[in-house]
């Protein structure tokens, strides 16, 4: 197995890490910051636990489980989301209400009109568009589900997941499952049965879909992976230089320790995009990353709330409740985090996951901790009847937070192509070439040729 360099320990990386060293190969990762995991990062004070980046895995795979389970020590770890995670509220007229789960509460739901449930029956009559005809996410949905779907489902859905505009955001790159609903299925309602069908087959009768943490935070994962890499991992590493060589690439860093360089088969470069052009590469591989499209990251504030839940009118049952655009709010949407996982906050409390800014509102994101709590506890004393004081904060401004794959997202897939078909043994990625959601990079790295 070639002997290979990872630069970024990111779940990304430290997933293809650990998958290279459990399959006997030899490899190094090189981390620029103090600590594993990247925007996997949990923040535990007393019996308060907040995440910084992502709240929950979605273990939407055998091969993902089965990954899991191969870190020593993480199995254990493993906590499952309470069955309330399958209710997701959405915020219509000023008010969180559940988001139907079957053909009766769809009827009966106030979240969308009687024309706009009507509509919804004319999905599956509707043809599907040229594939290559690029399309926003949200014209796809108004054009197959109609405006109100748009409105009162995927505009917060997107809001929530990317922190990003449908409008902007391109279905083929950003949404690639729901593309290819349409271009294999000829629509989503055909589409999702198949595949309802498909994946049980796929799956075997043993494998089930669930929401996952650790007993201790998102954190425990990554913090997992690096105790079993050992020494093949170096944190506060400064890459001094990249060189290409005859037989594959040189490396050159610094560390507390001292300077170091080795030779590697393989490069996989797994930092945000938007960090990819400090790394120094050599000139010609500087300019082809110079000339790469820009990606967008927009900002994000994450602040985590303890409240006393007999200061809270709403029961906090669900998952948590997305915002739409229309709606006009300050916030992106709030998580229930203490509904879903144990020891997130004291006895008598729950835990709140406030996301505010991303494209919708850039702006917001930007504020200190006391400008946002100004902003967001209005919010949560209108939209779930949060009254008193929080007994906890904790704010994570995120100054690039997720990458956006934009119209035109295809461009930059296109050249991150053909930088590496440039340079043989590099590979560029990470969330922003393989998707966003931590179950994506997971898969990536599991399908990466070694
Ligand atoms: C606020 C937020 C909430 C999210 N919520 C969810 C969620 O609920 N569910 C979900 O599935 N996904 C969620 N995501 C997305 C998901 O967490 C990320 O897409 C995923 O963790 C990215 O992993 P990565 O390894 O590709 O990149 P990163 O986590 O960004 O890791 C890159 C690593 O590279 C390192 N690095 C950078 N520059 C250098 C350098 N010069 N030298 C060496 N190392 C360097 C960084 O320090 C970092 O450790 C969320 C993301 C954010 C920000």
């Amino acid at each position: 197995m070639p002997k290979t360099c990872i630069i970024g320990a990111g779940i990304s990386g430290l997933t293809l890490a650990w998958r290279i060293k459990s399959q006997g190969g030899e490899c190094r990762v090189l981390e620029k910051s103090s600590y594993v995991g990247g925007a996997m990062r949990s923040h535990r004070q007393g019996e308060y636990l907040a995440e910084e980046g992502p709240n929950s895995i979605l273990l939407n795979s055998a091969e993902i489980e089965a990954f899991l389970y191969s870190i020593p020590k993480l199995k254990e770890r493993i906590i499952e989301a309470a069955p309330e995670a399958k209710k997701r509220f959405i915020v219509r007229n000023g008010k969180p209400h559940p988001v139907p789960m079957g053909p009766i509460s769809a009827i009966t739901t106030p979240l969308w009109s009687f024309g706009g449930k009507l509509r919804v029956l004319k999905e599956p009559f509707i043809k599907a568009i040229d594939p290559d005809t690029e399309e926003s996410v949200a014209n796809f949905v108004r054009r197959r589900l109609g405006d109100q779907l748009y409105r009162y489902a995927i505009n917060p859905l997107v809001g929530g997941i990317y922190a990003g505009d449908p409008e902007k955001l391109s279905l083929r790159y950003g949404f690639p499952k729901l593309y290819a609903l349409e271009q294999e299925h000829g629509g989503l309602i055909r589409g999702a049965i198949a595949k309802m069908r498909s994946s049980r087959a796929a799956q075997g009768p043993k494998f089930r879909k669930r929401i996952i943490s650790f007993k201790d935070g998102m954190g425990e994962f990554p913090d997992a992976i690096a105790n079993a890499l050992d020494d093949s991992l170096q944190l506060n590493v400064s890459i001094e230089s990249i060189r290409k060589s005859d037989s594959g690439w040189q490396v050159e860093w610094q560390t507390p320790k001292g300077s170091q360089s080795e030779s590697f088969d393989k490069l996989v470069v797994t930092v945000p995009a938007h960090r990819l052009r400090k790394l120094p590469f050599e000139e010609t591989l500087a300019k082809q990353l110079d000339a790469l499209p820009k990606i967008d990251y927009p900002p994000v504030s994450v602040l985590s709330l303890g409240v006393k839940k007999e200061d809270v009118s709403h029961p906090m049952d669900g998952f948590g409740a997305l915002v739409p655009e229309c709606e006009q709010r300050n916030i992106l949407g709030v998580l229930f985090p203490s509904s879903l996982f144990n020891d997130r906050a004291p006895e008598g409390e729950a835990l709140l996951t406030v996301f505010v800014g991303g494209e919708r509102q850039p702006e917001l994101a930007t504020a200190n901790t006391d400008q946002l709590l100004a902003t967001v506890l209005p919010e949560l004393q209108s939209l779930i009847g949060m009254a008193g004081k929080p007994t906890f904060v904790h704010h994570k401004h995120w100054d690039q937070a997720i990458a956006q794959y934009k119209l035109g997202y295809g461009k930059v897939l296109e050249a991150i192509d053909q930088i590496e078909a440039t340079a043989p043994g590099l590979c560029l990625t990470g969330n922003y070439r393989t998707g966003i959601s931590v179950s994506y990079c997971i898969e990536a790295a599991l399908n990466h040729d070694l």
